[in-house]
Formats: C-alpha cells, sequence, structure tokens
C-alpha cells in the first residue's frame, strides 16, 4: 500500500464510489463529509449517498442509457450500483431503491473498510498539495466553492443551471422545420433547425404553455434572488403578453420559411448541441414545466410532433464547472495535476452519471499518485460518451449533461426504429468496454 492518502471532499454519490475505488486499488482514502455536523439545505442525514431526489436509478433494461450506464458500473466494481441493488425495491423495469437502506449499506461499507479514513468534518478550502478528489455535489458551500473558484477562476464556476431541452436531430420532422441561420441563406447551410409557428399555432402553443403546471421551487432556491437574473423561463415570458415570445427568443425576423417566402409569426429554433450533429436544444427555452407538460407543449411545435427528448428543461440551484474549459478527460483540473473533480460539480447530471464521474475521478486519483497513465474510457460506451462530452462540449454555453444514447457517436449503418437503434449503441459500447477496460 502507498503511504500516502488521497483525500476526497464530499461523501455523496460521487465522492463515495471515489473513496471506494481508491481504497479497493490498495490506497488509503480520507474522506471528508460535514454532515451532520453541518446539513446542506436539501439533505436531511449523516449517511453517506443520501439520495436528496427520487429513489430511482433509472431504467435497468440493457438498451437503455441508463441500463447500460448500470451494466458498466457494474464491470467496474462500483459501490453504489451493488448497494443499490441489494437495497431494491420493485420498480417495474426501473432500479429503485430503499432511500435509508440504500444509504446505510454504503455509509456502512465504507465505514468498515480499513483503508478509508472518515472525517466528519467541513472542508472550507481544497488541500494546498496531495492527490484529491473533489466531490461535494450541487450544494456546496460558500467557502468551499471561494477555494474552488480560486483554483478554477471566478468566471468558470457557476452556481445555477438554466436548461433547455434537448432533443435528438433525427427525430425533428424536416418536412417541416428547415436549416438556415438568421438573415442567412436558407440554402442547407444554415447553423439553426427552424421550426415555423402560424399565427393559429402561436397561440395555440402560448396559452398551453401559461396553463401548463410548473415545478416548485424549493425554498432556498425561492428565497434566492440571484435565480432567474437574466435568464426568465419561457413560461414565465410568455406570461408577459401574448407578443413577449415572437419578439424575443421565438422571433422569426430574418427567417424566411422557404415554403412561404416569408417570416412566420414566430420560429423556435434549435442549435446544434454536440460535434456529431446528432443532439439539438431548444434555444432560449429554458423552462420550469413539469417534465411531462414540457413534453405535451413542446409537440405542439410544427417540426416537433414527435420530438425525441434527451434532456428536458429545468432550472435549479447547482454548483458546477466549466468542465470542457478546465479538466482534462480524465477529470483532472488542467492547471493542477492532481486535483480530480467528480459528481455534479463536473456538470454530470442525474444519479448515476454522478457515480460514474466520481468512480472515474477516484481511478485516476490513483493512477495519478502511482504515475500512472490516466484512464479514459472510449467516447462510444456511454460512461466514456459522458466523460467526453463534459470535457469536450462548447465552453461558450456549457450546461449540466446526462448520460444518454445521442452523446455517443453515430452507428456506421443508419438503424431505423429506436429500440433497435438503442439495442445497436448498447452492445457497440458493451464490446468497446470489455476491449478497453481489459486493463483495469
Ligand atoms: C439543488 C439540487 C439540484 C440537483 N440537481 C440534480 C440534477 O440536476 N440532476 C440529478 O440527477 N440530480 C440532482 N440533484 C440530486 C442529487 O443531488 C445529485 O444527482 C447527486 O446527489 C449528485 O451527486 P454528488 O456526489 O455530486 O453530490 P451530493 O450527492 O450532493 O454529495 C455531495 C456531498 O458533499 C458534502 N459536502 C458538500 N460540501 C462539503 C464541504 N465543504 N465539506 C465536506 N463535505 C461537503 C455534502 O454534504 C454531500 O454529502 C439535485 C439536488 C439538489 C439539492
Amino acid at each position: 500500500m502507498s503511504p500516502e492518502k488521497i483525500t476526497v471532499l464530499g461523501a455523496g454519490l460521487a465522492g463515495a464510489e471515489a473513496a471506494w475505488q481508491i481504497a479497493r486499488r490498495g490506497v488509503g482514502a480520507r474522506l471528508v463529509e460535514m454532515r451532520p455536523l453541518t446539513l446542506t439545505p436539501a439533505h436531511r442525514t449523516g449517511n453517506f449517498a443520501e439520495l436528496v431526489c427520487s429513489n430511482s436509478f433509472g431504467s435497468a433494461l440493457p438498451d437503455r442509457a441508463a441500463g447500460q450506464l448500470q451494466w458498466e458500473l457494474e464491470q467496474l466494481d462500483s459501490l453504489i450500483l451493488a448497494a443499490a441493488r441489494a437495497t431494491a425495491v420493485p420498480a417495474g423495469g426501473a432500479l429503485a431503491v430503499d432511500r435509508e437502506q440504500f444509504a446505510l449499506t454504503v455509509t456502512e461499507k465504507l465505514s468498515a473498510h480499513p483503508l478509508v479514513e472518515i472525517v466528519r468534518a467541513e472542508a472550507r478550502e481544497l488541500p494546498a498539495g496531495g492527490v484529491v478528489v473533489v466531490a461535494s455535489g450541487p450544494l456546496t458551500g460558500a467557502a468551499l466553492s471561494a477555494s474552488i473558484a480560486a483554483a478554477t477562476g471566478e468566471r468558470h464556476l457557476y452556481f445555477y443551471d438554466a436548461l433547455a431541452p434537448i432533443v435528438s436531430g433525427e427525430s425533428v420532422d424536416l418536412d417541416l422545420a428547415w436549416r438556415a441561420s438568421r438573415y442567412g441563406a436558407a440554402d442547407g447551410d444554415g447553423d439553426y433547425l427552424n421550426c415555423p409557428l402560424n399565427d393559429a399555432e402561436y397561440n395555440a402553443f402560448v396559452d398551453a404553455l401559461t396553463a401548463a403546471e410548473t415545478i416548485e421551487l424549493r425554498d432556498f432556491e425561492k428565497n434566492d434572488a440571484r435565480f432567474f437574473e437574466g435568464c426568465l423561463p419561457i413560461e414565465v415570458l410568455a406570461a408577459r403578453g401574448r407578443d413577449a415570445l415572437a419578439f424575443g427568443p421565438l422571433s422569426p425576423k430574418g427567417l424566411d420559411d422557404p415554403r412561404t417566402g416569408r417570416w412566420p409569426r414566430a420560429v423556435a429554433q434549435l442549435r446544434q448541441d454536440n460535434a456529431a450533429a446528432t443532439l439539438y436544444n431548444l434555444v432560449g427555452f429554458q423552462t420550469n414545466l413539469k417534465w411531462g407538460e414540457q413534453e405535451r407543449v413542446l409537440r405542439m411545435i410544427p417540426g416537433l410532433q414527435r420530438a425525441e427528448f434527451v434532456r428536458l428543461g429545468q432550472m435549479h440551484r447547482n454548483t458546477f464547472i466549466n468542465a470542457p474549459l478546465l479538466l482534462t478527460p480524465g477529470l483532472e483540473l488542467k492547471t493542477r495535476p492532481g486535483l480530480f473533480f467528480g459528481g455534479q460539480l463536473t456538470g454530470a447530471e442525474g444519479y448515476l452519471g454522478n457515480v460514474a464521474t466520481g468512480l472515474l475521478a477516484g481511478v485516476n486519483a490513483v493512477r495519478r499518485l502511482r504515475g500512472e497513465p490516466l484512464l479514459t474510457l472510449p467516447a462510444t460506451t456511454m460512461s466514456g460518451a459522458l466523460c467526453h462530452y463534459l470535457t469536450h462540449a462548447d465552453s461558450a454555453a456549457f450546461q449540466p449533461m446526462k448520460a444518454n444514447f445521442g452523446l455517443l457517436p453515430p452507428l456506421p449503418v443508419t438503424i431505423r426504429g429506436k429500440r433497435a437503434r438503442y439495442a445497436a449503441y448498447a452492445s457497440r459500447a458493451r464490446e468497446d468496454f470489455e476491449s478497453a477496460n481489459g486493463h483495469e
């Protein structure tokens, strides 16, 4: 065993997994968790890996993104996945847990491990040296946030996300939507997919949007005046007046509909979201609508009737760094070798994505300590694709992302039908994962 310990800040989903991966490689982990002495506004207990939202880890089916990620985590001997399976409750095709038993299992496993030292204290700054994994999550407190900001640059640490929905490009109806840039040539070379709304469609859309149900904000979000600053949810904007959207994010100016040669009443624009051009985000559509409502209302937009949503919009308190700018593909800070980030701080969304990034950060922390090359998984695997996105996305417009098949490079052949296509993605991911992971 190496005498040097790796410090892990935060024993949430990512930090608990990172500490486990470090210890199972024979290296000591110092796991620093501030609860129960200091609680976050969302956590209630002192248990590690406390789930503050849903008790579900998503679909367990092999041809779903969550199912594929579970398979990869299983191959990597994930503590969180094992604890989830050991405390599972019936949930159809999903992996859902008894949240208390789940958190207790994780806490007990780590507490019993001889190589894990548990420190119950608030980390107020990043350790000055040594190998460190920072996994203090979406509610990282002010003191540690200031220290992270000092290490990463003030401008590259964010406290809120305002996510616009993302759809798969192939699910947009190109008989209705057309490709063009504002005032650019509508000849197929434009950067945006444009969905036109006529008067009746626009009015119906505004009515539906303003009547749709929204997600209740948490108290600490409601009371934070900075929350909506400069970034209004689309439904709030729509409620300000019938024309507000047409003069704002749905402005048709400079967008001649090739079928009429005229500007429509309004245009919803979709911007390419990944280099492979498989994902498109709805520009200016940050929203707090409930998820079912979002799908229903957004499918009223011509061209999006059969849209497949790979991410729905949301706005909430969330601390994350500009990972594409700051992190290497091994989740290490470019400017400080030995300092790794995992979990929601990297911009990973969703429980399993947070576990996967925590796992990789832990594995790579050990590799850094031992002077070995860092591990990056192929971008054709689900965990590899997520880390690839986080470290290669457009840094100017970076927002958190959940694991989804749209992040994977396109298949070499076109496969019709979503289920068959997903099964092909999953089978390629497993093959590539197995060949790459032979060394782990
Ligand atoms: C506001 C909010 C937003 C969320 N957004 C999402 C979302 O977008 N998608 C999603 O799937 N889930 C979300 N969740 C749910 C969930 O928090 C995350 O998915 C998941 O828990 C993140 O894992 P993590 O390990 O990064 O952070 P956490 O599970 O929150 O773990 C971080 C841990 O670090 C500890 N900690 C924090 N600061 C310090 C410190 N200074 N010193 C010592 N310990 C510290 C915390 O107590 C906690 O135990 C959200 C929860 C909240 C409260």
